[in-house]
Formats: C-alpha cells, structure tokens, sequence
C-alpha cells in the first residue's frame, strides 16, 4: 500500500532554503532529519516507510527507536489511515530485536516504549517506538 503522505506544510510552504521538502516531511524536526540523512546515525533497518536506528543515550544493553518515515508527530495522530503503518512497525520489532541482541522470548524479550505528548514524557515530536532489551540491570526501566 502507498502511504498517505498528509502535508504538514500549507500548500506553498514546501520549499525551504532551496531544499524541495517531501510532504510528510517537517523540515525542523531532528527525526526527519534522521530520515533525510542530514543528521547522522547508527541505522539498524530502513524501507521505503520504516526506519529504525540506535537511541544516542541508550537505557538497556539494546535500545533502539523505530520510525515511521513520514513526520507523525505522535500515537495520538494515528487514525485508520495510519493504522496499517503501525501494523506493519509492530510486525516488525519481533524480527529488530533478535536481529539487535535481544534474548529470545520468554527468558529474554524487550519492552516497547512510546511516550505520547508533554505528560507522557515524549520530547522528540516525530513518533517513535523505543525497543529496548538485553540482559538486566538496565540503566532505566
Ligand atoms: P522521547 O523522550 O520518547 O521523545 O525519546 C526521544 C529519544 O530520542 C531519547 O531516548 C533520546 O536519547 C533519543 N535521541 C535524541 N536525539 C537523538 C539522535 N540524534 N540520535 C539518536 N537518538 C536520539
Ligand atoms: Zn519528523
């Protein structure tokens, strides 16, 4: 399926610093940065909807933050159109987190982490799940 990519500009707006901006891109967002590769990362999986890449402070042995490519800025803009995208980032993570070291279920396993607005303590607006593991203590969690 194509992804609906809803422009987060105003039509007009799409041209930035002479750079042609997608929709679906914010430009001043540090994840579509990532995406864009204008800000560098250790880059664990990528597709034509998907990326992840290693989380920079990381809290567990395996931590790592999966990404929709298009700028969502969180859980609470996910409606049906977006639904099979998250779908398809669940389907995902099994397959990440063995690929990244996490211990096999159910002795090993992971947690899936995504914070959601100022109360739920999400600091970067592009969403985002956290997928950490590995053997304990971990730093946080
Ligand atoms: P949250 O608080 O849920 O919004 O999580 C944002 C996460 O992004 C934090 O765990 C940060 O460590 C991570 N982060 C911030 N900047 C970068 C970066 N340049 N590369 C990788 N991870 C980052
Ligand atoms: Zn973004």
């Amino acid at each position: 399926m194509t992804p609906d990519y809803s422009p987060v500009h105003p039509a007009g707006a799409t041209q930035e610093q002479g750079t042609l901006h997608k929709p679906g891109h914010d430009p001043d967002c540090l994840f579509c940065k990532i995406v864009a590769k204008q800000i560098p990362s250790r880059v664990v999986y990528e597709d034509e909807e998907l990326f992840a890449f290693h989380d920079i402070h990381p809290w567990a042995p395996v931590h790592f933050l999966l990404i929709p490519k298009m700028h969502i800025p969180s859980l609470a803009q996910v409606d049906h159109e977006t639904a099979g995208l998250m779908g398809r980032m669940m389907a995902l993570v099994p397959k990440l987190a063995l690929q990244e070291g996490c211990n096999p279920y159910p002795q090993g396993g992971y947690r899936l982490v995504t914070n959601t607005g100022v109360e739920g303590g999400q600091e970067v607006r592009h969403l985002h799940f956290h997928v950490m593991g590995g053997t304990r203590p971990w730093l946080r969690g």
